[in-house]
């Protein structure tokens, strides 16, 4: 059986004596005994450390939300995996829509990083998903199929093996509206049929996908319970501490 993971997405928020509060209260208020909830908070780079120290159990793991696609060496303001790893960093999140939207990510890129990420030990999260525009032409599986494909397919069984994978509609982040359990679980089975057509059935069947896209406490449930979603990716609800603790409640109630 799949474990569940619930990972906060900080994204470019918040300042530093906010971001100290919400850590301790996120030590303070995650459950201890939360078995088959993984938990992830994936805050800027700059309160990585702090973070670890902050968060000090074993059971509460920190990520970073992007690493550069070179290995070291002269790359002005970037982060390596190698650095990542040098401070016990065990999940990134790769491919978000965000990076693909202002930064002109594409595909070569990301497929990199995850092969440096895979080299230093680090889970990539990598995230797919369809634009508005893309779903009302009812491009949405030819997109993730087109995302997952030049991103993932160069990687051995071992390694695709240790892959998250997160779906995340673009129409859905940030904007209050998820996409329904039915549209959500429907994706997740198709990118499970391409892992399947690809590499085999047990992967398939075994690498976790979330969802994200505007999950809060008020929707968690039913997303969760979806038999091919194994979690959330989640923006602005896990800046919230009670409201954080509270999707991972449900998580551990699924
Ligand atoms: C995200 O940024 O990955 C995300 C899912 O954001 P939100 O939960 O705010 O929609």
């Amino acid at each position: 059986m799949r474990k569940k993971i619930v990972a906060g997405n900080w994204k470019m928020n918040p300042n530093y004596d906010e971001a100290i509060d919400l850590l301790n209260f996120l030590k303070d208020n995650i459950p201890t005994d939360h078995s088959g909830v993984d938990i992830i908070i994936c805050p800027p780079f700059i309160y990585l450390i702090e973070a670890k120290k902050i968060l000090n159990r074993q059971d509460i793991y920190v990520g970073a939300q992007n690493v550069s696609s070179f290995t070291n060496g002269a790359y002005t303001g970037e982060i390596s995996a190698a650095m990542l790893k040098s401070i016990n960093i065990n999940y990134t999140i790769i491919g978000h829509s965000e990076r693909r939207q202002y930064f002109g990510e594409k595909e070569e890129n990301f497929s990199k990083k995850i092969k440096l990420c895979l080299q230093e030990h680090i889970t990539p999260i990598y995230c797919v998903g369809e634009t508005l525009e893309q779903r009302n032409n009812g491009e949405q599986l030819k997109v993730v199929e087109k995302q997952i494909s030049e991103a993932l397919y160069n990687l051995s069984d071992d390694e695709i093996a240790k892959i998250i994978i997160a779906y995340e509609p673009v129409w859905a982040i940030g904007t209050g509206v998820n996409a329904t359990p039915d549209q959500a679980q429907q994706m997740h089975v198709f990118i499970r049929e391409l892992i399947a057509k690809k590499y085999n059935q047990t992967i398939s069947q075994g690498i976790i996908i979330l969802y994200g896209g505007s999950v809060k406490a008020s929707n968690a449930k039913e997303l969760f319970s979806m038999p091919d979603i194994d979690g959330g990716l989640i923006g602005g609800a896990s800046l919230k501490g009670k409201e954080f603790t509270s999707i991972i409640n449900i998580a551990m109630n699924i």
